[in-house]
């Protein structure tokens, strides 16, 4: 497999990927496949970078999120850095989506019949705010079936890596308890699950987590300094 992809799941002609680090323009400490250009690097980079990412789910154009830790859904149908928000929608043909992640969760809905996709992206605050189900409610409303929809989650930083204050966990007790995975430990991929499984047909996961593997970017094994970007592509191919 080619050293950009870190992982592959082909549904009927749509291709979402999981990016690793490597194999990009970016030099250190961006490191280089970033595809985030909020996080210091040259524009030129990070342009050279998304290119490689579209040409990996054969798409000519590039929608990429502009996460902001909620729930704020947007159809696209233009290339370019989207509004603010969590989730990205659309029916077009050969217009890639990018989840833009390192330690969040992204992940990704297919509707491969009505040919609808949607990339989403979930830290702690977006599981709390369940941007899971805001990404679905507006996957259906832009002509998606659920009966039709699979979901595709990527790497994230695993539960026994994700050790955050005890008072964080408790925001959970209520509203996400799936998302516990320890007194001072959450398993953000299993607070995305929840939510997704049983509204979807299945659940494809590329497994890996972000501080575990030296392939993935990861926000806490950067301990502040400043690092790049992966996350999920998907694209509805042209042909
Ligand atoms: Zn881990």
């Amino acid at each position: 497999m080619n050293a950009q992809v870190f992982g592959r799941v082909s549904i009927e002609g749509i291709q979402a990927i999981a990016l690793s680090r490597n194999g990009g323009t970016s030099l250190a400490p961006f490191g280089a496949l970033n595809l985030a250009s909020y996080v210091g690097d040259s524009a030129e980079n990070v342009s050279a970078n998304l290119a490689i990412a579209k040409g990996l789910v054969s798409a000519s154009e590039i929608a990429v999120m502009n996460a902001e830790h909620g729930n704020t859904v947007h159809v696209v149908s233009e290339p370019g850095v989207a509004l603010p928000g969590d989730g990205l929608i659309t029916k077009q043909t050969d217009l890639a989506l990018v989840a833009l992640a390192a330690d969040c969760v992204p992940f990704g809905l297919v509707d491969s019949v009505n040919s609808v996709i949607a990339v989403g992206h979930a830290g702690w605050r977006g599981v709390l705010a369940n941007v899971m189900q805001a990404l679905l409610d507006e996957f259906v409303a832009s002509g998606a079936q659920l009966k039709h929809t699979q979901a595709i989650i990527g790497p994230a930083i695993c539960a026994k890596c994700y050790e955050v204050p005890a008072e964080r966990v408790e925001q959970f007790r209520d509203v996400r308890p799936e998302a516990i995975a320890a007194t001072r430990n959450l398993d953000l991929i299993a607070g995305v699950k929840s939510v997704l499984a049983t509204q979807v047909t299945k659940i494809h996961e590329i497994s890996g987590c972000t501080l575990e593997s030296s392939d993935l970017f990861s926000y806490r094994r950067a301990a502040g300094e400043p690092t790049g970007r992966g996350g999920l592509v998907i694209a509805i191919s042209a042909s």
